[in-house]
């Protein structure tokens, strides 16, 4: 059994940032999970990012770690706006950034997390046990997908969700039909059509929404009317970039309110020519039933209110996630029952702590509490510092009441070098 003041349960942007900042502070803590595990497995080679550069970076204690850094020493030509940026050069950029300033990551799941008096006990998949005083959740998106019930209970060989795919070449040659009318249907058709699938995509909206494409020398007067922020343009997402702590003061029906109000489904500006007349587009399509017949999947669809029936070799659900605690399998019922407060949302106190003193949430799944900045690599900047200065500062006040020992621990802790 080893033992640590922080578990960090997660090796994304979120926990990766948040470890660099307790790192820097000299706070003994210790994260877990693949290095940027979602974005090498679960997303399409080829992806460009739908965040602007600029607004792409992971958080750092100290300046010099940002993607701009990253493009200017290894030679990469950068552009704050506009820049195609894929999914490989963001993924390496990850990947310098922990090496630079996260140090070692333990590539492992946790398979339990319990309470064991006031600490945390985490069972981890190679078989070893750790104790921990603060935990920390950041695991992205993992385990929310949402899938219409239509497509629910379809064999896997003929229907998934966007999250599954990494890889894409399966699909070469078959015909691929999406459900979905945001930047992953619209981003997964490109793909699938660039590598030689027939696609179509059925989405429940009138029209594609596109996003515009950043104008480079705007006029300052335009830049006031609407400044650039990191979730887009205008005074809206500069608030909601900028202030989570003030979209925390909302209250819940508020928060709601403008959390389905914002960033609904759309496309990025860089897809439209890759798309419109390449793809095949069923606008106010809704999937009513599937079935499996001939090894074909077949989708009963109501179409601009006609009946009609859509046959392919396998259906993508692209619709997108839903946080949901209880998804989590790993946690114990007590932490489930404790955190899960509106039907699986954990409800968040300004420092990102749970209900239960001593574990946090952050990232995505915070973004109830935060907004939707939490649902971006941005919102880095907001959680990471907020997270290790309240952790830092609970530890110090605990270690001058407590008598907690680390006792022996066989395994090294991270500290600050
Ligand atoms: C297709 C797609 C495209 C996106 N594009 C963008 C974009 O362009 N810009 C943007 O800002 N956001 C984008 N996002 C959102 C993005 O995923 C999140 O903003 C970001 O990844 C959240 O970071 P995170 O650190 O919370 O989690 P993640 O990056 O998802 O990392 C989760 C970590 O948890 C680890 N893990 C999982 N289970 C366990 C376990 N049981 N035990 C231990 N570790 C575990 C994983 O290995 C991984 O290290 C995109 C999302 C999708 C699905």
């Amino acid at each position: 059994m080893s033992v640590t003041d922080t578990a960090i349960i997660g090796a994304g942007p979120y926990g990766s940032s948040l470890a660099a900042h307790l790192r820097a502070a000299g706070m003994a803590h210790q994260i877990l999970g693949e290095p940027m595990g979602a974005w090498r497995n679960y997303m399409p080679p080829g992806m460009l990012l739908r965040s602007e550069a600029f607004a792409s970076s992971l958080h750092a204690p100290r300046s010099g770690f940002t993607v701009e850094d990253y493009c200017r020493q290894k030679g990469i030509p950068y552009q704050p706006m506009g820049m195609a940026f894929p999914l490989e050069t963001f993924v390496d950029y990850g990947l310098w950034f922990q090496g630079s300033l996260v140090g070692d990551i333990q590539a492992v799941d946790v398979l339990n997390l319990r309470r064991v008096g006031g600490q945390f006990q985490l069972a981890l998949s190679d078989g070893r046990s750790l104790i921990a005083r603060k935990v920390v959740i950041a695991l992205g998106l993992k385990g929310y997908a949402q899938t219409p019930p239509a497509l629910q209970g379809l064999p896997q060989r003929y229907a998934s969700h966007s999250e599954q795919h990494g890889d894409l070449t399966w699909a070469r040659g078959k015909d691929i039909v999406i459900v979905g009318g945001g930047q992953s249907a619209l981003g997964l058709s490109a793909l699938l059509h660039e590598l030689g699938a027939r696609v179509r995509v059925l989405m429940r909206e009138a029209e594609i929404v596109w996003h515009e494409r950043p104008e480079a020398g705007r006029s300052i007067l335009s830049k006031i009317r609407h400044p650039d922020a990191g979730l887009g343009r205008g005074w809206r997402s500069l608030f909601l970039s900028e202030c989570p702590h003030l979209f925390h003061m909302l209250d819940q029906a508020r928060r709601r309110l403008v959390m389905d109000k914002s960033y609904g489904a759309s496309g990025a500006w860089w897809l439209h020519d890759r798309v419109v007349d390449k793809v095949e587009i069923w606008s106010r399509t809704e999937v009513r039933s599937a079935s499996i017949d001939n090894d074909r999947v077949v989708l009963r669809v109501m179409s601009d209110n006609e009946e009609a029936l859509v046959d392919a070799d396998h259906v993508i659900a692209a619709t997108g996630f839903k946080t949901d605690m209880r998804q989590h399998a790993f946690l114990s019922k007590d932490i489930v029952d404790a955190i899960s407060v509106h039907g699986g949302l954990p409800e968040l106190t300004s420092n990102y702590e749970t209900r239960i003193g001593g574990l946090y949430v952050i990232g995505p799944a915070s973004a109830h509490s935060f907004g939707p900045v939490m649902r971006f690599v941005y919102g880095t900047k907001h959680a990471a510092p907020s997270v290790a200065r309240h952790i830092a500062g609970s530890l110090k006040a605990g270690a001058r009441e407590s008598r907690w020992s680390p006792g022996d621990s066989p395994m090294s802790e991270q500290t600050s070098e």
